[in-house]
């Protein structure tokens, strides 16, 4: 049973692993070391859905379990309020930009354009999908959490004694040159994007993604929707739009090749980007259109290449390290059941609530 357990990343990831071994009956001392702030990269800039069934095999039963567990937390720290928690419906709709559909189609939310939208589909139920605040769930758990250390420094490496097994990790602090060792039993490596600067045999790749919050004068449904948008020009956009309780969300493509800078603070937003995400998304819907954006932002999205699904238990090759990275577009949804079964495999030596043999890491040596 380990007596101390240091985190590097303080996203969803790190701060869902931080709350629940926290709070396991084996007490452990928790330290989490966060770079730039809690939730400063994707974990803060994310849609915010939680879908219970749409998963691949390989992610199925860590879904089931974290979307169960979000249900939980929401409940018990009344995570409607605090953090937006809210069951909604998701739909896909489709239309062609200047082009009226030739039927009526049913089924279309009221605060959508009339007489554009050529096809809506039901993607989730308010059985099967629901909502959380991204940034805000980050802060209240990391508030919930027992006894929780939060060091703000930037961890440049994992430190291992001659028989791998871990010492601590090695952290720079701001305007500071010397770097501390801060010892611990068992570290979990869980920054996302930057991953595989600490560990290089865990490969996490990543995308940039810019995304929009905006403040409309109406209130709009609880409607996810995904969107396939022909434009005039000929190009299909697919912004995902979340309506939120306080703000609407609007998220855009993904860039494959924008390099990652060393902090999360430091990413850079291309507000050209966000312009034509709200441009996009106005083609749909006046309500928007008319709205005020009230954040521009991008962020990595950590995503493994070689699948399936994140990384998620001992490192390879090491003694007492453990990964919990690479959860791609579904790092909220499965944060919590992440943070779950990485805490039975640490204080209890295995994990039971959920079957995620297939994302052992060490399938990258083998
Ligand atoms: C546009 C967009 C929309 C999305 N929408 C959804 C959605 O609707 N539903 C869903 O389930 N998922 C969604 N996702 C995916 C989700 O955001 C990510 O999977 C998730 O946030 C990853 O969390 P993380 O904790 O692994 O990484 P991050 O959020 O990137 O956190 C890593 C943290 O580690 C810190 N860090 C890194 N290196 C160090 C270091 N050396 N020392 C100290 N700290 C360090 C960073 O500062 C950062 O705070 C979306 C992603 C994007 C990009």
């Amino acid at each position: 049973m380990p007596q101390k357990v240091v985190i590097i990343g303080g996203g969803i990831v790190g701060v869902s692993t931080a709350y629940y071994l926290s709070h396991h009956e084996s007490n452990p001392s928790v330290t989490l070391i966060e770079a730039s702030s809690i939730a400063s990269g994707a974990s803060g800039k994310a849609g915010g859905l939680l879908a219970l069934d749409w998963h691949g095999n390989d992610t199925a039963s860590l879904a089931r379990l974290s979307y169960q567990l979000h249900a939980s937390l929401a409940e018990q720290f009344n995570g409607r309020e605090r953090w937006g928690y809210r069951e909604l419906t998701t739909l896909e709709i489709s239309c062609t930009e200047g082009k009226a559909p030739s039927r009526h189609v049913a089924g279309v939310p009221d605060w959508l354009r009339e007489g554009v939208i050529s096809k809506v589909g039901n993607l989730g139920t308010t059985q099967s999908t629901a909502q959380v605040h991204p940034r805000r769930f980050c802060e209240a758990i990391v508030k919930e959490s027992k006894n929780l250390e939060v060091i703000m420094g930037h961890a440049s490496k994992v430190v291992l004694y001659d028989d791998k097994k871990v010492k601590g990790v090695e952290v720079e602090f701001d305007g500071i040159r010397e770097t501390k060792i801060i010892e611990a039993d068992v570290v979990v490596v869980a920054a996302g994007p930057w991953t595989s600067r600490l560990l290089p045999n865990i490969p996490v790749s990543t995308q940039r993604a810019h995304s929009i919050t905006i403040s409309t004068q109406t209130p709009v449904s609880p409607h996810a929707l995904f969107t396939n948008i022909k434009l005039k020009n000929g190009s299909l956009a697919t912004p995902e739009i979340y309506p939120r309780t306080d703000e609407i969300y609007a998220c855009g493509d993904v860039e494959k090749h924008a390099p990652l800078p060393k902090f999360a603070r430091d990413v850079k937003v291309d507000e050209g980007r966000c312009r034509q995400i709200m441009k996009d998304i106005s083609v749909v819907s006046e309500i928007l259109e008319y709205g005020e954006i009230t954040a521009m932002q991008a962020c990595y999205l950590p995503y493994s290449e070689i699948g399936p699904g994140p990384s998620v238990g001992w490192v390879p090759g090491m003694r007492n390290v453990a990964v919990a990275a690479g959860h791609s577009c579904w790092g909220i949804c499965n944060a919590p059941g992440t943070g779950k079964l990485l805490t039975e495999l640490i204080c209890e030596g295995r994990i039971s609530s959920a079957n995620i043999q297939s994302l052992d890491p060490g399938r990258y040596t083998r």
